[in-house]
């Protein structure tokens, strides 16, 4: 059997394992101009490692663009030849990951409406068995860690050795500022259960709109990301899909020249001296509240007792109110935030509402 380094070339293999890996190109193959000027000006830029695009587009309603299928695979591979970018487009049936194959795709990713149907993981992973390719997995739309996890796990079953994680949001109900919420947390707990593993955040479509690239961006590198996946095309807003989050490439390299890279250690000594220490006083005082919250709880459990006693509810919302505005109050001034203060109680309350009612109930 052939080694990884053997069927995979050498410009891919150094994209692989170059951090920050930096991925860019249209959401979708358009024309064959089109994902070559694409690639060209990327190029040109010197700071992308990788040229993505969309070769068949999973949509979410019918009758919009599903991309231009097998045809746009030799583009593909042109733009390739012309700048000495690797490549990577989605693959989502058996059938597309032997196209891709076929035209020396260098590295297959699973999209997030992928990712949430075993059925088709399963097949895609089938179709990998045997083969030396790197496989990018995207979390999938609904914010379940479990199903991310059996996807990667499906993958390496298939003997796949090179695999990297893609934080691209989850869909939530009703509006808000992003397209697909980070939910930075789930990403981070990936991060810890896969820490041998690529992680990189496609601001793109956890954004939705070009605007808040930048922060999103700036963020995954300050959370130590490996890298970043974001759409480019050379005439965004008449792309045909995912027009209002896509950038031109020379928008792309400001942005990348715009971004304060972070590396997780530093070698001055004295940086590293001056973190410890700070860190030991987190630690501190992480303690400390573990032992202020366990207090609390004894306090609670003793007002258990008393409503036990005399048949009092065990939640009374107006004295909970008066708990959160006076707690608003206090952390605005200490410069926390009234979602950080509103998760924060609602998790001790639930702590105290569950103790009272063991109480309650024994
Ligand atoms: C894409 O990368 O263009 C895409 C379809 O992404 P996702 O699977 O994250 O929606
Ligand atoms: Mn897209």
């Amino acid at each position: 059997m052939q080694t990884i380094e053997q069927t995979m070339n050498e410009a891919a293999q150094k994209a692989w394992s170059k951090r920050p890996l930096i991925i860019s190109g249209p959401c979708s193959a358009e024309t064959e101009e089109q994902v070559i000027q694409t690639a060209q000006r990327l190029a040109a830029t010197g700071k992308v490692d990788m040229l993505r695009a969309g070769i068949w587009k999973p949509r979410t309603k019918p009758g919009m663009f599903e991309g231009v299928g097998v045809k746009g695979l030799p583009w593909l591979a042109q733009a390739k030849k012309l700048t000495g970018l690797p490549i990577t487009v989605e693959v989502a049936t058996g059938k597309q990951v032997h196209d891709a194959l076929n035209f020396d795709v260098d590295v297959l990713w699973i999209g997030a409406r992928t990712t949430v149907n075993p059925f088709s993981v399963q097949e895609v992973a089938d179709a990998l068995r045997g083969v030396d390719v790197p496989v990018l997995i995207k979390n999938p739309i609904n914010p379940d860690l479990e199903l991310w996890s059996g996807a990667v796990e499906r993958v390496t079953r298939a003997g796949i050795k090179q695999i990297g994680l893609i934080h691209r949001g989850f869909s939530s109900y009703g509006n808000t500022e992003y397209r697909n919420a980070p939910m930075w947390h789930l990403a981070i707990e990936m991060k810890r259960r896969n820490p041998e593993m690529l992680i990189i955040n496609d601001p793109s479509h956890i954004c939705g709109r070009r605007d808040i690239l930048m922060d999103v961006a700036q963020k995954a590198i300050d959370l130590d990301f490996d890298g970043l996946m974001i759409e480019s095309h050379i005439d965004p807003d008449n792309a045909w899909s995912d027009a209002k989050q896509q950038v031109t490439p020379e928008k792309l390299a400001e942005m990348l020249d715009a971004i304060k890279w972070r590396y997780e250690t530093a070698d001055e000594k004295e940086f590293i001296t001056a973190l410890e220490k700070l860190r030991e006083q987190i630690n501190h005082l992480d303690d400390e509240l573990i032992q202020l919250l366990g207090q609390r709880m004894k306090i609670a459990d003793r007002i258990g007792e008393y409503k036990k006693n005399n048949n009092v509810t065990i939640l009374q919302t107006s004295r909970w109110n008066q708990i959160l505005e006076k707690a608003y109050a206090k952390g605005d001034a200490l410069g926390l935030s009234k979602e950080f203060i509103t998760k924060y109680f609602d998790a001790v309350h639930m702590e105290s509402i569950n103790h009272q009612n063991k109480i309650m109930n024994s």
